[in-house]
């Protein structure tokens, strides 16, 4: 194993550090206590400053405008963004526009590119991946009910989906629809560009999650699909490989979400020491004096660590062998960041007393919007499971 971080890698990742301490993190108190909207606007000035210094859409290959980084790279840049609850969306390579650019970028023909996939790298439109839906399991995505029937040159789409992340205000959606009901489980769906103003799309509403309904990137939509009708040249790669689509983009997209929330999970340890040496809890003391305190303290930085280890080694199998053969390291990694960062966020509310549930600190919006962690891109119990059965296997002697 290599995690060697070559001497461009560290001077680009201090510039990134640097950007978000001066620019971003004095950006968050707005973004806490206001709608996305309202935001938007300064976040996009914030993007050009970004665009200037040549660091836009960092997780696309250099032909297109990015940096060209391995996955363990883009990894580390993640983990510096994510320290801030903007830094991702500033710098272009929030989800879930970054995974359907990276899918754009392998399956779209040359029209697709010049029409959805340009202007979503240079951060001119936003995306959105529609998939999961209210009447079927997420856990269980082979079986889904939407469906894309052939009409003509055109599929005419019907389904309704739910929780079709950052849908408020895309230009389109790429839609996942059963096109071969008959076809084997992983080879009936396949993913179609929807325009989002294509007649019969309709965003029933945004669903209040944690006591916020949000509005556009943040955001999660109810869509009905009735009779939408777009041409079949719009299908991504070809008939009934939607599930493979899924998986590729997913591989390196679970390093993208572990190290953002190891980014987030850094930040909180930040703010809990320099809280626990800050506050008094007598005229001579401390909060830092106390036990219970330096083992938050201790426990937090050994479970950051190790986590952080698991996914550069991850990243790195990626980087070395490909996706498919790093599937256990990906599915262990899932689950593990996503429990250490809301242990630490959790650890850093409790340091931090009252102060820790307002809005002061990007905390209270770490514990609510980040408890999904353990739901989205596969539920904590499924990559358990599916990382179990693989190690078991190794042991039944019937399988060699
Ligand atoms: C914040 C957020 C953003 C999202 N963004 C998107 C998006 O942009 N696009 C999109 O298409 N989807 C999105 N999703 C949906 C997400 O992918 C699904 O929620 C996820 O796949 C789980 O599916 P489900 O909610 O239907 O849960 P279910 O499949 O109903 O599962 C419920 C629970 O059952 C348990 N369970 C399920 N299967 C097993 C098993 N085999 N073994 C043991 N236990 C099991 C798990 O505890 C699981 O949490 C998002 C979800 C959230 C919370």
């Amino acid at each position: 194993m290599d995690f060697s971080i070559s001497p461009d890698m560290q001077a680009l990742l201090s510039r990134v550090r640097d950007f978000v301490n001066k620019e971003l993190i004095p950006l968050e108190a707005g973004f806490l206590n206001k709608e996305f909207n309202e935001i938007e606007p300064l976040l996009q000035e914030m993007r050009t400053k970004v665009r200037e210094m040549g660091l836009l859409s960092p997780h696309m290959p250099k032909e297109h405008g990015g940096l060209g980084l391995s996955v363990m790279e883009l990894g580390l840049m993640g983990a510096e963004l994510g320290r801030s609850p903007i830094g991702h969306f500033v710098f272009n390579c929030q989800a879930p526009d970054s995974g359907n650019m990276e899918v754009l970028h392998k399956y779209a023909n040359d029209e697709q590119k010049e029409k959805y996939l340009i202007p979503l790298v240079a951060g001119q439109i936003r995306s959105c991946f529609s998939m999961t839906e209210p009447d079927y399991p997420g856990s269980n995505p082979v079986w889904m009910g939407t469906t894309a029937e052939k009409d003509g040159d055109d599929y005419v789409i019907n389904g309704r989906k739910w929780f079709t992340s950052a849908a408020d205000g895309a230009t389109f959606a790429i839609v996942m629809a059963v096109t071969d009901a008959s076809a084997p489980p992983h080879m009936r769906a396949s993913q179609i560009i929807v325009p989002m103003d294509t007649p019969g799309v309709e965003i029933v509403e945004n669903t209040p999650c944690m006591g916020h309904r949000g509005e556009g990137w943040h955001s999660h939509s109810e869509i009905q699909y009735t009779n939408v009708r777009v041409p079949q040249e719009n299908r991504l790669g070809p008939e009934g490989a939607g599930f493979l689509i899924a998986q590729e983009r997913l591989g390196p997209g679970r390093i993208h979400h572990c190290m953002r929330w190891l980014g987030i999970a850094e930040r909180s340890f930040e703010l809990m020491c320099q809280r626990a040496v800050d506050r008094p809890i007598g005229e001579d003391r401390p909060l830092s004096s106390r036990q219970f305190v330096q083992g938050w303290v201790a426990e937090s930085r050994a479970e950051i660590d190790s986590a952080r280890l698991a996914v550069l080694h991850a990243a790195w199998k990626i980087d070395q062998v490909g996706a498919p053969e790093a599937r256990e390291e990906i599915g262990l990694i899932k689950f593990l960041v996503a429990n250490t960062m809301l242990r630490v966020v959790d650890r850093a509310i409790q340091m931090h007393g009252a102060l820790g549930i307002t809005d002061y600190t990007p905390l209270a919006f770490w514990y609510r919007a980040e408890r999904a962690a353990r739901i989205y891109d596969g539920a904590d119990e499924v990559h358990k499971v599916s990382v179990a059965k693989r190690i078991l296997k190794r042991f039944t002697p019937s399988a060699g």
